[in-house]
């Protein structure tokens, strides 16, 4: 494993010499949010465990939807119906905006060399041309850390808030990138699967009233999921997310022995699964051995 960091650590610094030579950034300062993201009321609201996922208006606390997704995810997102949303040959071209501070920018770039590492996806700098990239910049408003899920068209924005004097925001860790980012390529919080009941209690009377809908689940006949439930995912709600208050779980596990919801440190084993899986990492017979031996690293 000490050999991978270290691997890692070297592409992430080649990667961040080679950002002042190529013409990755584009020439905007703010860059704008679609009129047709979904955005709530403009409201402040404390949490027992403040959060900077849990936007408020934003679909599930940190995704941005529009519309057309809206209503579709209402029964769930189908491949088979937006093969648009899946980003081809797994190419997902990226801009990192100049505003953020170099060691913030590390951050980013680690996430984004994790997922190159351990899936057969390639984040690759945005070469100025292709019509789709993410942009990945520190939005105001809605400020906080979000993403469209899957691939939105044109300059698609990922919105990580880089630390401030209220904390670290997004970019405490890799973690709130690598989070979001998973979002970006198509995936969706582990806690709304069809099946989650048999695994996690959720309690509606401790939910702020106006969040109930973040804890919706998908229909069985939309969604497929290759994988057993992941109570580690980086992809599942914490216990208090959303809370009324403090002593106020949102969420708990049913499964005896199962201490923690979520986190946002690393992929888990299931998510380095469930993404490989997704973009057809394992369709081919070395790549396969390759990355399953990849995934069953992963701690979690
Ligand atoms: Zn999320």
């Amino acid at each position: 494993m000490r050999r991978i960091y270290v691997i890692l650590l070297l592409s992430v610094l080649e990667e961040k010499n080679a950002r002042y030579i190529l013409p990755t950034i584009p020439d905007v300062i703010h860059p704008p949010v679609p009129d047709d993201v979904k955005i709530g009321a403009d409201m402040e609201f404390m949490f027992e465990d403040p959060d900077p996922e849990v936007t408020p208006g934003l679909f599930q606390g940190d995704m941005a939807m529009t519309n057309e997704i809206y209503n579709y995810w209402r029964v769930g997102i189908r491949w088979e119906v937006f093969p648009e949303k899946l980003w081809v040959n797994g190419t997902v071209p990226y801009v990192i905006s100049p505003i953020y501070e170099p060691a913030d920018q590390v951050t980013i770039l680690k996430a984004i060399h994790i997922l190159n590492f351990m899936t057969c996806i390639r984040f690759v700098p945005w070469n100025g041309k292709t019509k789709d990239y993410l942009l990945i910049w520190p939005i105001k408003y809605p400020k906080g850390c979000w993403s469209f899920v899957g691939r939105f068209g044109g300059a698609q924005i990922v919105s990580l808030q880089p630390p401030d004097s209220t904390g670290p925001n997004c970019l405490g860790t890799e973690g709130r990138t690598i989070h979001e980012l998973m979002h970006a390529l198509g995936i969706f919080h582990e806690q709304s699967r069809w099946d989650r009941d048999k695994f996690v209690k959720v309690h509606l009377d401790n939910i702020i009233p106006q969040f109930v809908s973040n804890f919706d689940k998908q229909s069985l006949e939309n969604t497929t999921y290759s994988f057993e439930y992941d109570y580690d995912s980086i992809m599942h709600y914490g216990k208090n997310f959303f809370s009324k208050g403090k002593g106020k779980p949102t969420i708990t596990p049913k499964m005896p022995g199962v201490k923690r919801l979520g986190q946002r440190k690393a992929l888990s084993k299931g998510d380095c699964l469930k993404l490989n899986d997704l973009y057809g990492c394992f369709d081919n017979p070395r790549l396969r051995r390759k990355y399953y031996t990849l995934c069953q690293f992963m701690g979690l």
